[in-house]
């Protein structure tokens, strides 16, 4: 294993030009899991690190199988039926699906600037819930209109609402008194995923995207400022066929109830806080985007070629392939990355349900 940069996100190695003369050999140490370890040391900031420090396990004390685990996700198993099967605590498992988040995280991020993003793009939000039913949330997406390629996630906590018996209406004025969630939420997710995509958009030099989304009162002012792309409405009561412009979000909507178990009706396996929820669903946009093949049905009937989403969103087969192994068991460096709002929301663990004392731990190396 060669280091490609200093892991001290303040030395002038952690992006090295052409340099491979900035650190030197540091002994070794031994480990029961991964074996021996070598170390490295930095010559200008003197920093001492190891081959593990850009392992996708750095820190961890225990091997998991990651495609497995990536298998069970989206085969509806909660994490207890997970750590069964492995034999380890469901603790493992949610620091495990974690790092996996950020890592699928940043191989998104890395895909964005090859995507040619040359299509009409769909926006909506999916409802679903965390913690209990008086935290429910939207969680919103852009997907390809013809791809159905997932192109970016972020989340709207929203208040109960809909119908409701005189108990549940009081249990919810008891929770409020503890914290209220913001009736903007669902503006500024968007606004966030439609900054981000402006920026994607004005970094490709395209200038004549079209976003399309339902008539939610809070989509037109969201997607108002960019001037990038032209955010166009239709009604969401139009047929959802694949004529539709939303079909891509309809589509995508129907996937999440059927792979992800937290989102399935009356389900008993839903999430039980909105950061645990939103690594999830990363992991099933890996899935979507870069695994599964694109609409399997048709291409057996047409017996047409089997091609993921991301390939029929314009990204080459050969370079996927290229970056997947390349970059398996890597660990993403946070400051290398160019996540939007809500994608630095996810990675820091930051989603918060409102008046629930629930910060998630997060390790000091995941912020360098
Ligand atoms: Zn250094």
């Amino acid at each position: 294993m060669t280091p490609t940069h200093c892991p001290n996100c303040k030395c002038k190695y952690f992006t090295p030009e052409n340099d491979d003369n900035w650190y030197f050999h540091y002994g070794y140490y031994e480990t029961k899991t991964f074996g021996r370890v070598p170390r490295f040391k930095c010559r200008s900031c003197g920093k001492t690190f190891s081959s593990q420090t850009f392992s996708i396990d750095y820190y961890a004390k225990k091997k998991v199988f990651y495609p497995y685990l990536l298998d069970q996700l989206f085969s509806c198993s909660g994490n207890r039926d997970i750590a069964r099967k492995f034999g380890i605590r469901d603790s493992v498992v949610q620091n495990r699906i974690e790092r996996l988040s950020r890592w699928a995280q940043g191989f998104h991020n890395l895909m964005l600037k090859q995507l040619p993003l040359d299509e009409s793009l769909a926006a909506d939000g999916f409802e679903s819930f965390s913690y209990s039913q008086y935290y429910p949330n939207n969680i919103n997406i852009i997907a390809g209109r013809d791809s159905q390629f997932l192109y970016s996630t972020g989340l709207s906590i929203l208040r109960r609402k809909g119908k409701m018996t005189n108990a549940q209406k009081k249990r919810r004025a008891e929770l409020e008194q503890q914290g209220k969630a913001s009736s903007s939420m669902t503006y500024s997710s968007m606004k966030n995923l439609g900054d981000g995509l402006a920026n994607l958009l004005i970094n490709k030099e395209i200038g004549n995207a079209l976003l399309w989304t339902d008539e939610h009162r809070s989509y037109s002012g969201a997607f108002r400022s960019q001037g990038v792309f032209q955010h166009l409405r239709v009604s969401s009561k139009k047929a959802r066929t694949f004529k539709n412009p939303l079909f891509a979000v309809n589509y995508l909507d129907r996937q999440f109830r059927k792979d992800l178990s937290d989102h399935t009706r009356e389900t008993v396996q839903f999430a039980h806080h909105p950061a645990c929820m939103m690594n999830r669903l990363i992991l099933y946009r890996h899935f979507h985007n870069y695994i599964k093949p694109y609409r399997i049905k048709e291409q057996k009937e047409n017996r047409m070629p089997k091609s993921t989403h991301g390939e029929e969103a314009g990204l080459d087969k050969d370079y996927l392939l290229e970056m997947k192994t390349q970059l398996e068991g890597k660990r993403f460096f946070y400051s290398k990355l160019d996540l939007d709002r809500e994608e630095m929301q996810t990675w820091m663990q930051g989603w918060k349900n409102p008046g629930l004392n629930s910060t998630r731990y997060v390790p000091k190396y995941i912020t360098v």
